[in-house]
């Protein structure tokens, strides 16, 4: 498909000459994603500015039936903004500004195209709290993660990205701009359009404006490393931390090799771990009070000495802590430049997790691969990274898929699903019918089609 001249000249009519670029250079860095090696340039970026620009230019799009695709920060894992049937890529960077933050109600309104870690550190300097977290934090964009119903290492105390959405604008396919809901904590008035926008990524319609929901700063917390000789242990050892009444703030799991290159690739960072290791759970718990915590701190050592463990280390200092944070935001990174991966983001119910990490491994053996697996533990959560390592490239396109599908299968079994926070978007949708009936998948369509019926919005992602 080409755009033709006159299109273009209807885009830049809308955005201005300067916000429509069709150079390849540009094409090809809007193409890619964080989603492998994947390139699939849009014919035409678009980079609006206002719900108006963006209403004028879906109204063109259904006109002419071309594909748009919402793209965020391009920190996606699922391919979500790939313009996998070329057509617009509509760039939401220029949707910036934090619009207000609302102190006496405890509510922001922010702009689509904010940092996630920008919006979190704005309201944190009125001593407000936005606790979703994703490792990408410092890149991604918040509208990305309503799109995506991001989590990341605090939802297991706090909750992912749709607990905090109160209310979205949202451009609609036809080019219709509507509110979901109300800035309010409760709403039973008609269906839940807003929870319906979130997840959805970005294929019912492309959210310019969110309000969400914030909490009250806490003053203090704790965090250590616990080392375990046995890495089905560690999964063992997080729903038993539970069970003991505890709900730390994070739990995050992470196996041995997901350790070893971070620490390669992060400079001038030190964790000295025993060549028997084979995994590690990083644990938090918060809140206001130092004594509270300090008394769950000695609870979670009492689970975890349980287990065959070795000498716990506490971060003492902000900058132990920080450090330690790093080296767990950093194993995504680390993984992709150790080698080609696919990265698969299963989720079981949290007592599960041995089982699933087991059924992996032995899998793993099956097909011939090796996979490091790390993830928000406490919610379940687990990214497996199958490695390519030395395998053929006919291996790697034939003989991975099955592997990959007995992963699903495996994680169905367990009552868990396909993916946890990094959405289905282009590369998982083939593995849908395993978590879903065929009724199920039909009625997706049949919701698909009432807000897009010319399916030009994200085409070819979620459904398959
Ligand atoms: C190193 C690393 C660590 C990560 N850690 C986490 C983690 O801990 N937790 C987690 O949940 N994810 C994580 N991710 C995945 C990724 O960061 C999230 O999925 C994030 O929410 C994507 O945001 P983005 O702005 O980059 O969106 P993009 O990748 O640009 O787009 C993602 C999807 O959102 C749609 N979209 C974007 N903006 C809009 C909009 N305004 N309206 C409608 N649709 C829109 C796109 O069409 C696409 O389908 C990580 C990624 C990396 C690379």
């Amino acid at each position: 498909m080409q755009l033709n001249s006159g299109i273009l000249f209807k885009l830049e009519n809308i955005v201005g000459q300067s916000f429509v670029f069709t150079d390849e250079e540009t094409r090809n860095h809007y193409g890619h994603d964080e989603t492998e090696d994947y390139v699939f340039p849009p014919h035409v970026v678009v980079k609006p500015s206002s719900a108006k620009e963006i209403a004028e230019i879906l109204k063109i799009a259904n006109q002419y039936k071309i594909p748009v695709v919402p793209i965020g920060a391009r920190t996606g894992l699922s391919g979500g903004a790939l313009s996998v049937q070329g057509g617009i890529g509509l760039s939401m960077e220029r949707f910036n500004k934090i619009l207000s933050i609302d102190e006496q109600n405890l509510q922001v309104i922010t702009e689509p195209g904010v940092i996630t870690q920008v919006l979190r550190e704005a309201v944190s300097e009125k001593g407000l709290f936005y606790p979703v977290d994703p490792s990408s934090m410092g890149s991604c964009f918040i509208g990305g993660n309503v799109a995506e119903n991001a989590g990341g290492a605090r939802a297991v105390k706090y909750g992912v990205t749709k607990d905090y959405v109160l209310n979205l604008e949202v451009v609609l396919p036809t080019g219709d701009i509507i509110w979901t809901g109300a800035n309010t904590l409760k709403n039973s008035t008609g269906y839940n359009l807003t929870q319906l926008m979130v997840g959805s990524e970005g294929t019912l319609g492309i959210v310019t404006k969110i309000v969400l929901k914030l909490l009250s700063k806490n003053t203090h917390n704790v965090l250590m490393l616990v080392p375990f000789y046995k890495a089905n242990e560690a999964c063992e050892a997080v729903s038993a931390i539970f069970r003991a009444g505890i709900v730390p703030s994070a739990l995050e799991f992470m196996e041995r090799d997901a350790i070893d290159w971070a620490l390669e690739f992060i400079e001038g960072l030190s964790v000295q771990v025993k060549p028997e290791i084979q995994a590690h759970l990083l644990i938090e718990v918060d809140g206001n009070y130092p004594e509270i915590l300090m008394v769950d701190a000695e609870k979670i050592m009492t689970v975890v000495e349980q287990f065959q463990i070795d000498d716990i280390l506490f971060a003492d200092t902000e900058d132990e802590k920080k450090a330690l944070w790093k080296m767990r935001r950093s194993i995504a990174e680390a993984v992709k430049a150790n080698s080609i991966y696919k990265e698969e983001d299963t989720v079981v119910p949290r007592y599960e997790l041995p089982k699933l990490l087991e059924g992996i491994k032995s899998i793993g053996k099956k097909y011939g691969f090796k996979s490091v697996c790390y993830g928000h533990a406490g919610d379940g959560n687990l990214h497996v990274n199958i490695i390519k390592g030395t395998l053929s490239d006919q291996e790697w396109n034939t003989e991975i898929t099955k592997g990959i599908r007995e992963i699903f299968e495996l994680t169905v079994s367990l009552n868990g699903t396909l993916s946890g926070e990094h959405g289905i978007g282009y590369v998982q949708k083939e593995y849908m019918d395993i978590a879903f009936s065929k009724t199920h998948l039909e009625l997706m369509e049949r919701i698909k089609f009432v807000f897009d019926p010319n399916g030009i919005l994200n085409p070819g992602k979620i459904l398959p």
